[in-house]
Parts: structure tokens; sequence; C-alpha cells
């Protein structure tokens, strides 16, 4: 025989309102005992089901922005690099500096962390509906030099530069050949007070020269990306090392 109950859930799930079919047996009981109208029952059931899509959305919309695992500053060891500040990193998540167009620059060593604080932001940002991109720069650097072979530079560097926030990975783990760096610098331009890009290196700025092997390229890159930026720089030990002596 089918119960009422069974009924019940049959609809939902033939709805697709899976969060509530799986609240609703606990719930049923929390109603009697809460003293709950029927209408605040169904914002509570309403609202459960809703948060469970957003959420959904956001790790659907996680998944492919390039992200390559996700993070978050919650799980970040802020006392394992105490030559970070802590309420600056923190205020990033706010997302002011996007509101200004700024950029951030993580700067260290590998291991560091700078990789982990870069995805947080990202993801936050993801979270407060931005459209992110995460790439390596290596990565970007291949699909922008396809793009110009093939005669679609325009296209490619308008699609990169109405990203809300990119975050290029990585810069100088590999040298640069000119003509890329040059296509950096147009990416970099593009996006120059419109929005924000927040890079990785292990490479002080002092130091992009050499990536670049090109003077006049790398001024005009590092002009472009410090005009307004907050410069992050840790000092510390690798984190992937931490248990060695
Ligand atoms: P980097 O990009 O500077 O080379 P990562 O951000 O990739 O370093 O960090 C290496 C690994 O160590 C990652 O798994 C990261 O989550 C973790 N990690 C680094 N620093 C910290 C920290 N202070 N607290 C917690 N985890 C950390
Ligand atoms: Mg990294």
């Amino acid at each position: 025989m089918t119960t009422n109950n069974q009924i019940l859930l049959n609809n939902l799930e033939r709805l697709g309102l899976n969060k509530i079919r799986e609240y609703l047996p606990n719930y049923l009981d929390q109603i009697h005992t809460d003293n709950l109208s029927l209408t605040e029952a169904l914002i509570d059931l309403t609202n459960s089901e809703l948060q469970n899509r957003h959420e959904g959305q956001i790790a659907r919309a996680i998944a492919v922005l390039g992200f390559p695992n996700t993070k978050s500053l919650d799980t970040f060891d802020f006392s394992f690099q105490p030559s970070i500040n802590r309420q600056e990193v923190l205020e990033f998540q706010n997302l002011a500096f996007m509101e200004k167009s700024e950029n951030l620059i993580f700067i260290g060593n590998p291991g560091v962390g700078k990789t982990h604080l870069a995805i947080s932001i990202g993801i936050e940002a993801c979270k407060q509906g931005c459209r992110v991109l995460f790439i390596n720069c290596h990565e970007l650097l291949i699909r922008l030099r396809a793009a110009y072979e093939k005669g679609l530079l325009d296209r490619s560097l308008s699609r990169y530069s109405r990203y809300d926030l990119l975050i290029i990975d990585e810069i100088g783990y590999l040298p640069i050949g000119h003509q890329e760096a040059n296509l950096l610098f147009q990416l970099v331009n593009a996006r120059y007070e419109k929005h924000s890009t927040i890079i990785t290196s292990n490479s002080d700025l002092s130091a992009w020269v050499d990536i670049f092997q090109n003077p006049t390229v790398t001024a005009a890159i590092l002009d472009r990306l410090v005009h307004h930026v907050h410069v992050v720089k840790i000092t510390g030990k690798s984190y992937r090392l931490r248990g060695l002596k």
C-alpha cells in the first residue's frame, strides 16, 4: 500500500526537489515539535533547496574555471608564514581591490602558498558572481601564441581581457620569448585599469627582466601591472617541506 508519505516523496523526486526530499522525513517531526505553520515550513524547505542549488552552481562554475583544486583562506596557516600581513590578505576576500581594478602579485619561493592564496581569492570572487579564470602562465602564452598564428589574436585578447578576475599562475618558472612577452604585454595592457589580475611568481619584480629577456617589454608590462597593485612578498619556508629539519 502506498502511504501519503511515499506519494509525497515520489512527487518531490519527480519535481527534482531533492534537498526537500532528503530533509522531509526528519523535518516532519520538527514541524510538530516547533509548532511551525505551513508557510514557515515551506519557507525553510524551499530555502534548503535554493541553497543547495546555489552551492551546486558554484561547484560547477569552479570546476570549469581552471582551478587545479579548491583552496580557502580558512585552511591557510598564517602562523607558518609570519612575513604575510594576515589582515591585508583576509581583506582581499572582500574583493574591494576588484572594484578599483587593482592587481595582486604574490611573490615567493616554491611552496610558500602563493597559488593557495590566489585560488582562495579567485574562488571567493567566483562565489560572489564574478567571471574568473585561473590559468598557468605557460599555458596562457601557448594559447595566445596559437591564436596569433591562426590570425585570431584580437578575439583571444578580448576574451581574456573580459574576465572580471584573471589569475596568471607561475610567471617566471620558464623563460619567456620575445613574441610571448609581447603577447603578455598586450593582454596586461588590455586589462589595465579595467579588470583585476592576480599573478604569482617566484621572481622578484626586479628580476623580471631575466624572465622576459628584454628590458623594454619588461618595463612596459611592469608599468601597467604595478600602477595599481598590492604586492605580497612571502619570505618564509616551503610549506611542502615543513616536516623536514
Ligand atoms: P606555491 O604556489 O607558493 O609554490 P602552493 O600554494 O602551491 O605554493 O602551496 C603548496 C602546498 O602547500 C599546497 O597544497 C598549499 O595548499 C599548501 N600550503 C602552502 N602554504 C600553506 C599554509 N601557510 N597553510 C596551509 N597550507 C599551505
Ligand atoms: Mg604555485
